[in-house]
This record gives C-alpha cells, structure tokens and sequence, in this order.
C-alpha cells in the first residue's frame, strides 16, 4: 500500500466473481488495478467511489471476464474505491469524506489521509497519458441514465455521447474524479440509475467496451441536436438540523412520495415539492455553476407549500433520507447551448 491505496498488475484469484459487498476480504483496500493492453494508453475506469453503487465494478468484472483469453485492446487501469463503505452497503463510512469530494480541486486540506491518496492515484494515472477517464456511478432516485462532464470540448462530449444524449454540466461540487482527471483527457461521470438493475451494468459495459476500442475521438463538435445539454445551477438541501419526510409524517419538510419521478422534467413555476411543517425552515440552495453565482431563489413557500418560483429541471431526486443527508435533496438545471450559453426557459 502507498499512500493509501494498493497497484497490481494483475487481477487476485476470485476477483472476477467478488460481489462488492466482499472485496474486502480480497483486496489490501481501495486498489488501482493498472493491466496492459495492445494499445498502451490506458483508459482509467473509476468505481465503487460510492460503496453502495457497484454496477461500475459489475461491469469491469464482466469485460476482464470476456477479454480473459484475448487480451483487452487498450490497457484499463481500473480503480476500485470505497471497499469499506461497500462492505456495508453504505454510500461511505459514518464521518467519513465523500470519496468522490476528495480528487485535485477538492477545497478539503491537502494533508487529509483522503485527499493525499486520490492525489497519488491521479499523479499514477497521470504518468501513464490515459486515453479517457470515465467514473462509473448509480443513484438512489429514479432518473435516466446520464453522463456529466465538467468541459464543453467536442472530446468530452463525445466521450459522454457514448453513454447518453443526455449530458449535464457541471463545477459543483468540486473535488470529484471526473473534475480532476478532465485536466488530464476527456473526462466524465455515468449515472447509470439504480444499482443492482441488469440495465444498469449493461449500459455500463457498452460503455467501457467503446472507449476499449475506439481509436481517438472526434475533434469537431457534435450536432446540435444529438444532445440534450443541460447544467447545474443550484444544489438543494435541508439545511443542517432540519427534519424531513417523503411519507407525510410530521417534519419541517414534508416532500411528495413521489418526488423522484420529477427528474429530468422540465417542471414549470409552480411545480410543487411537498409542504412545509410546523417551522419556517427553508432549503438552501446553493450554486451549482461557478464560484461566485449566487443563486436565484427557486422555491416559494406561499400557504405552507413548497413550490418552485421558477421552471428548473431537477436531477437525483431521491426518496432515500440518507442521500440527502449525505449529498442534497436535488440538483436544479436549465438547458445550455453547445457553447455553454444558457437557453432561455
Ligand atoms: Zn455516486
């Protein structure tokens, strides 16, 4: 183990058919599996930075299963994060750092045990000049699958094209990989909806086996209407403290139980979230895009009622308690033009 984290050049007996929840008994800890292929610039696959989201992994194990005898065409380098928080189906440990918050860029302090081990993994990687970097993610909430990218170059879009029309922009929040290895080539993060779904690892393969064979991606942009742009505006929360429920029981904030069914739609003013309890609470809302916008208020809360005083697109809604916990309630997006311009609502 060097700072934190394990390399092998090859895969350790019984790897191939370890559920995540298991790796633990298999691997030193979160381990960057460096393998060789015929074209040496390796693709950089990142999973389980999220314990509980294991299609990323499900859909390594099946590609080196399938490539076992042939040999794979471009080398992987794949890294297997958070085996810990896998090992009890947590998103990570109680009290401990995201570890998709701890990549360069991260506003976490450089001595964090954390942070100076996703900076040795991406000065590895760095080493190696990869081909693409893709961070293979589920949610909890009902949403399609989609692709994020942090840059509008034509490279990026391509890359985030292989998985998706639906592509997100984002800034917020910093210190993620694919934030970080977007300095390095064209960089994304696939939401792949929820783990466990047959979909989900299937998508994710497709995915995995393009970037294995392709040879280079395309330098012009993509026409305009093979992708639906969007970018994050404004992160939602309960602010720290505050109650919440999705069943009606009482709470500062009572969201419908069908929330997550809003993702991904274009929801007019007035669109409702839910109604408030007994308290005046108010979510946060915090910027999405760039470091100084400040976001403009997307909620009113007229009679009781939690509604949008805006149309937005929300992504990652969920009925999980512990996601919102975690991370937020939701993300608001508006639609972007490929120069990155935002199109009126
Ligand atoms: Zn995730």
């Amino acid at each position: 183990m060097r700072a934190g984290f394990a390399v092998m050049d090859r895969l350790p007996d019984g790897f191939l058919d370890c559920p995540a929840s298991r790796l633990i008994e298999l691997l030193p800890g979160p381990t960057l599996f460096d393998l060789p292929g015929r074209d040496p610039k390796p693709l950089f696959v990142s999973t389980l930075l999220h314990g509980n989201e294991d299609s990323g992994l499900t859909a390594a194990q099946d590609i080196l299963r399938r490539h076992a005898s042939r040999g794979l065409n471009r080398s992987l380098m794949l890294f297997v994060g958070n085996i810990a928080a896998a090992a009890e189906n947590l998103r990570a440990l109680p009290g401990e750092f995201d570890h998709n918050r701890i990549w360069p860029g991260t506003p976490l302090a450089d001595d964090e045990a954390l942070v100076r081990m996703a900076r040795a993994v991406y000065d590895y990687v760095e080493r190696r000049r990869p081909f693409a970097a893709i961070d293979i993610h589920n949610n909890t909430g009902f949403n399609p699958h989609y692709s994020c990218v942090t840059k509008l170059e034509p490279k990026f879009i391509s890359l985030a094209q292989l998985f998706s029309r639906i592509i997100v922009h984002f800034q917020r929040p910093r210190g993620t990989a694919a934030a970080a290895f977007a300095n390095l080539c064209p960089s994304i993060t696939v939401e792949c909806g929820k783990a466990g779904a047959g979909s989900a690892t299937r998508h994710a393969i497709e995915l995995v086996e393009a970037c294995l064979s392709i040879d280079h991606f395309p330098d012009h942009p993509p026409a305009s209407q093979d992708v639906d742009l969007l970018r994050t505006y404004a992160i939602v929360k309960p602010p720290a403290g505050s109650s919440f429920s999705f069943d009606g029981a009482a709470a500062d904030f009572q969201f419908r139980s069908d929330i997550d069914r809003l993702n991904f739609s274009e929801l007019a003013r007035g669109e409702t979230f839910g109604a408030l309890g007994a308290s005046d609470a108010r979510l946060e809302i915090l910027p999405g895009d760039s470091e100084d916008h400040i976001p403009d208020e997307y909620f009113d809360y007229a009679g009781g009622k939690i509604r949008l005083s805006r149309p937005a697109i929300p992504a990652m809604l969920t009925l999980d308690p512990r996601a919102v916990r975690l991370d937020c309630l939701c993300y608001l997006m508006h639609r972007i033009d490929l120069d990155g311009a935002r199109i009126p609502d």
